[in-house]
């Protein structure tokens, strides 16, 4: 399995460039060891000998790990994150490294600092973003399974835009421990696959308590697994968001998610629309919470610990070191980000900025709180369009920003969503995506509304 999958990265890659980095040698020896220990009679993980492509955000010792950026070219971690360590424990093969948005910012992985990476469906296309390139290497059938990272749409919009399944579990339930951060408050990692059940056997592979994570949920993990192993809506209270429609929303996008609530009425699930009258202002609080976030976990890349370093001649003092290394190894979209967060957070704006977007997510929160009182999932479109070209929107930032409008509120809110595909849009014949959304510690309701309308 394992070879076939590295031949196929061998046929495509080349043109989808889902992959940074391919572990060749490494794939096989573990894809080896797993054999060998099944021929001893030993017990294998959940996963054994399954080939998976690891979003290149996560530690993994021994292999390069850049997040998309020249800051960390060549910087090989001394340890493997807590999810890469879950990942071998599985037995799972992992096959390399993925593209994505320079330190997970973007929704087109256009910002990489090593080049995009094509949709599959049409590789003139965004894969979407930020883990373009988890997506794509499923869409392309060169992995079965793959990890992304969702801060503010970056599993679930590359799922949508690719046709394949992404989920964002609840927050604190994949623990963030080698994963570099974006923005802490809200960056989860999680399962990527093709079907509901694959994306189950991962979310439960990898997610569960590490005491390296302080957010982390001393909790047991809900039974996906058995979720997605009985699809069922029977008597179930599904809410569709009102506010996830009208302008700017594609006409095929609309026409794929109205048959799928039909699908899920004929299923025996009982329909009711929920407005959340807060979600209209998530965007703009999101962009300055993240932004912020982002802006005090780069400090950390000042050239002195980690990969490149520019300008160490011996006559430089370390603050001018700094500085040309964060010039030459940070691309448009951090600096953007580094520069509004700072903004965001200096005195004498950080009330009107940063507090006034902290109000806003207590609104969201409570938005979701009065609509599980109602329902026990939420559903809406996963993104307003399908997959927009390359270049389209890579000089317009708020354009951009737009495809993450209906799955950022539940990154601001913590909550756990699913996205997975309903069909292609008539209109251009690219995938759309449908969003259920579910109470914190609620996962497993995604996978039993997931796996009856798969
Ligand atoms: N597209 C959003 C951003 O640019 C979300 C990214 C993510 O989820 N990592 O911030």
């Amino acid at each position: 399995v394992t070879e076939a999958h590295l031949a196929r990265i061998e046929a495509v890659d080349e043109k989808v460039h889902a992959f940074l980095h391919v572990d060749r040698e490494g794939a096989l020896a573990q894809a080896r060891a797993v054999d060998e220990k099944k021929a001893r009679g030993e017990k294998l993980g959940p996963l054994a000998g399954v080939p998976l492509a690891l979003k290149d955000i996560f530690t993994t010792e021994g292999m390069p790990t850049t997040v998309g950026s020249k800051i960390l070219e060549g910087w090989i971690p001394p340890y493997d994150a807590t999810l890469t360590k879950r990942l071998k424990a599985a037995d799972v093969v992992i096959l390399g490294k993925t593209n994505m948005d320079e330190f997970a910012m973007g929704s087109s992985t256009e910002n990489s600092a090593y080049g995009p990476t094509g949709n599959p469906w049409d590789l003139t296309r965004i894969p979407g973003g930020s883990g373009g390139g988890s997506s794509a290497a499923l869409a392309a059938y060169e992995a079965p399974l793959a990890i992304g990272t969702d801060t503010g749409g970056s599993i679930r919009q590359p799922a949508a835009v690719t046709g394949t399944v992404g989920v964002k579990p609840t927050y604190g339930a994949v623990s963030r421990y080698g994963m570099v951060a974006f923005s802490s408050s809200l960056d989860q990692g999680g399962p990527c696959a093709r079907t509901v059940l694959d994306a189950a056997l991962l979310h439960e592979a990898i997610a569960g308590h590490d005491e390296l994570d302080s957010t982390s949920i001393d909790a047991p993990v809900p039974a996906v697994v058995e979720a997605a192993r009985n699809g069922d809506v029977r008597g179930m209270r599904i809410g569709v968001v009102k506010e996830f429609a009208g302008e700017g929303y594609q006409a095929g996008v609309m026409q794929r998610f109205n048959e799928s609530v039909e699908v899920l009425r004929e299923l025996g699930a009982e329909i009711v629309e929920i407005s959340c009258p807060s979600f209209d202002k998530a965007l703009a609080a999101y962009y300055l919470i993240a932004p912020s976030e982002c802006s005090s976990n780069l400090a950390r890349f000042d050239a002195m610990r980690y990969g490149l370093r520019v300008g160490d001649d011996g006559t430089k003092s370390a603050e001018d070191v700094t500085a040309l290394t964060r010039e030459a190894g940070f691309g448009d979209e951090v600096k953007r980000r580094i520069i509004l967060g700072t903004y965001a957070l200096s005195s004498g704006y950080y009330d009107a900025y940063y507090g006034s977007a902290q109000k806003v997510r207590t609104l969201i929160t409570r938005d979701f709180e009065k609509a599980f009182e109602q329902v026990e999932v939420l559903i809406s479109p996963t993104t307003p369009t399908t997959a927009f070209p390359i270049g389209e929107r890579a000089d317009d930032p708020m354009a951009m920003y737009l495809a993450d409008l209906c799955t950022i509120p539940t990154n601001l809110a913590g909550n756990a969503a699913m996205s997975l595909p309903c069909g292609l849009a008539p209109e251009d014949g690219l995938p759309v995506g449908l969003q259920i959304i579910a109470p914190a510690m609620a996962d497993d309701r995604l996978y039993k509304v997931g796996a009856a309308v798969e």
